[in-house]
């Protein structure tokens, strides 16, 4: 093993999304020795593509406060994120976006100047009153003027970049100290050790799980596969964002923002149907809602176009100059992917895959926090995690617009300064026993092996169709059974499948290899949990349990890859100086 290149630094940070250029930026300028990898071009990573905008209270539009953020984002929720963590984002949030205002965002501006807000899904003002306008935006491109910004400061502080470097796996010792990544250059196909005495991983969601997504190709769900490698748990996997509004037939997304600048969604019969299910929210109700709500009127017959399949989300009225300043990008991707044009006629839309409510589970300075035999949470030593991957929890059973943009901000910094205490507290490297590398290489080595048998490929399509089919919008039973049966089916195949002979594209083909084999692990966690939550809560919704049970199920699922074990933990209910807000029935 020892012609394995290596390199050290204070801090590892997987992931060049927000979450991890955010965090890296603050242990760069508190002059940490940090490297960041990523097996994408940092501004590729998924960030980019957010779209509408990121929350805080400014009340530059409409009178706000952080206390009412925090009331929309526990209900939101479903009353499954944990109060402590949310009060001290929705507290934090207005001088962090300031704060990127000053990194350079260009935040879209009001005639007098301050950043403008526009109004989001499951945004009120007093607790639960009229519509807020919450989320601050750069136009409809938010994530590229944020990851853009954070990318520039991270090189004026000098954070080391490994660009287009693939992380296979955590190092780990005995006593669970995280120790580093084993890592992969993709051109060059050589493996590298990268030690620290602290690593974040901030690898994003896994949104590669379904068929139907908004999410880009790399969003395989790496980070969470290595943490269950490890042996840790991931939380609240059994809640999964589906968008109300992809363009029907494709995924892409067309932004919350379209329905904030006062769009709305029809039926076959013209009618604005959202006012049946939510009369005070309407088409701004949170996004569990209005998801249902479409299948609802598909299966009762009021779909659009021949098939009778997708709902009409309708822009015209806003008028040619709305439109074009506020939604330039909406308007770009509708005539692009949906050849119409919104300004004269409505997007054809279907929900589709979007958010990975669940991940690794974390307190709020990032530490990633186990349960010690179902006592109280103990963090692992040296290992944080932040952002998609993670789960703090924020966003409980259903994740609100806006929210996940200011999630990788707020815990990202927060990561950041507890991981700069670690290091003047751990001052040492600890000795990399190299049987860690060695069980790390032998997930390499399992790809040497070509010849024969099923592809890659295959496999992979076949997965994310039995997830659409049996692990959807709707649940029962039966089909989450089915879908359990077929996935471990699929993981039993994978294990004889083989990448052809081709050299040329070795390198890329082992790569989406060990991504598969990652979804194929963040899968069985996403099935296991969801056939165990009799209950509907946010996102999670049984057909056979159609109702909230806070008897039973107000607590977090935490999934095992050893044995496929389920163990609960409470759900943190008591906030930071506030009074907790306590479950009541979610209307909209
Ligand atoms: C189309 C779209 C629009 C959205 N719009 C909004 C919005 O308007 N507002 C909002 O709040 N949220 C929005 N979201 C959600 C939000 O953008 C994401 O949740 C958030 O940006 C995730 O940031 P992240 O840093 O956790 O991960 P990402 O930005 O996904 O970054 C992950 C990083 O990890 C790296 N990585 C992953 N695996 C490996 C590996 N094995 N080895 C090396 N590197 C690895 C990747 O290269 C990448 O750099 C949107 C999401 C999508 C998909």
């Amino acid at each position: 093993m020892n012609h394995i290149a290596r390199r050290r630094f204070d801090c590892l940070v997987i992931g060049a999304g927000g979450a991890g250029l955010r965090a890296a930026l603050q242990l760069a300028a508190a002059e940490a020795h940090v490297a960041v990898v990523s097996k994408v071009f940092p501004t590729r990573s998924h960030t980019v593509a957010a779209q509408g905008g990121i929350n805080a209270a400014l009340g530059n539009v409409q009178p706000d406060n952080w206390h009412w953020h925090m009331y929309d984002t526990v209900k939101g929720g479903d009353y499954l994120a944990d109060q402590d963590a949310v009060e001290y984002m929705c507290r934090a949030a207005a001088k962090l976006v300031i704060e990127l205002e000053h990194y350079g965002v260009p935040f879209t501006r009001l005639p007098n100047g301050r950043i403008y807000q526009r109004p989001f899904g499951g945004q009120s003002q007093n607790f639960g009153g009229a519509q807020a306008a919450r989320t601050c935006a750069a136009a409809d491109r938010t994530g590229h003027a944020m990851l853009h910004a954070l990318y520039q400061q991270n090189l004026k502080a000098r954070t080391h970049f490994f660009d287009e470097f693939f992380v296979i796996d955590l190092l780990t010792d005995a006593e669970g100290y995280c120790l580093g990544a084993l890592v992969l250059e993709i051109e060059t196909g050589e493996p590298l050790v990268i030690e620290a005495r602290t690593t974040l991983i901030a690898t994003g969601g896994a949104g590669q799980l379904y068929r139907t997504t908004t999410n880009a190709l790399i969003n395989t769900g790496d980070g969470m596969a290595m943490a269950l490698r490890a042996g840790l748990p991931l939380q609240d996997m059994e809640f999964m964002q589906f968008h109300p509004t992809g363009i029907a037939g494709l995924g892409v997304l067309i932004s919350e923002g379209a329905r904030g600048e006062g769009g709305y969604l029809v039926n076959s019969r013209g009618e604005r149907f959202m006012e049946r299910y939510a009369p005070h929210a309407k088409d701004l109700a949170s996004r569990d809602v209005v998801s249902r709500a479409i299948y609802t009127e598909i299966k009762e017959g009021r779909g659009c176009g021949p098939k009778q399949d997708h709902m009409l989300l309708k822009l015209d009225h806003l008028g040619a100059d709305t439109i074009t300043k506020r939604l330039p990008g909406i308007r770009e991707l509708a005539r692009r992917f949906a050849h119409v044009d919104p300004i004269e006629q409505p997007i054809p839309v279907l929900p589709t895959a979007h958010y990975t409510m669940g991940g690794i589970p974390t307190n709020r300075f990032g530490q990633v926090a186990v349960p010690v035999h179902t006592g109280p949470e103990e963090p692992v030593p040296g290992l944080y995690a932040v952002g998609e991957c993670a789960c703090v929890s924020i966003h409980g059973a259903n994740r609100l617009g806006g929210n996940s943009l200011l999630d990788i901000i707020v815990f990202g910094r927060a990561a950041g300064n507890h991981m700069f205490e670690y290091l003047s507290e751990n001052r040492f490297y600890r000795p990399m026993p190299e049987t860690a590398i060695e069980r790390a290489m032998t997930r390499l080595a399992r790809w040497d092996k070509k010849g024969e048998g099923e592809s890659v490929d295959c496999l992979r399509d076949a997965l994310r169709k039995t997830m659409e089919d049996y692990c959807g919008v709707f649940r029962t039973r039966e089909v989450l059974e089915e879908g359990v049966r077929q996935v471990e089916a699929l993981v039993r195949r994978l294990a004889d499948a083989r990448l052809k002979d081709h050299s040329k594209i070795f390198n890329t083909a082992r790569i989406e290899a060990l991504e598969l084999e990652n979804l194929m692990d963040v899968a069985l966690a996403t099935v296991h949990s969801a056939v165990a939550r009799e209950e509907s809560r946010g996102a999670h919704s049984r057909l056979d349990y159609p109702k909230r049970d806070d008897v039973k199920w107000l607590r977090h699922s935490l999934y095992f890859r050893e044995g496929r074990k389920l163990d609960y933990k409470p759900v943190r209910m008591k906030p930071m100086s506030v009074e907790s807000f306590p479950p009541v029935e979610r209307v909209y």
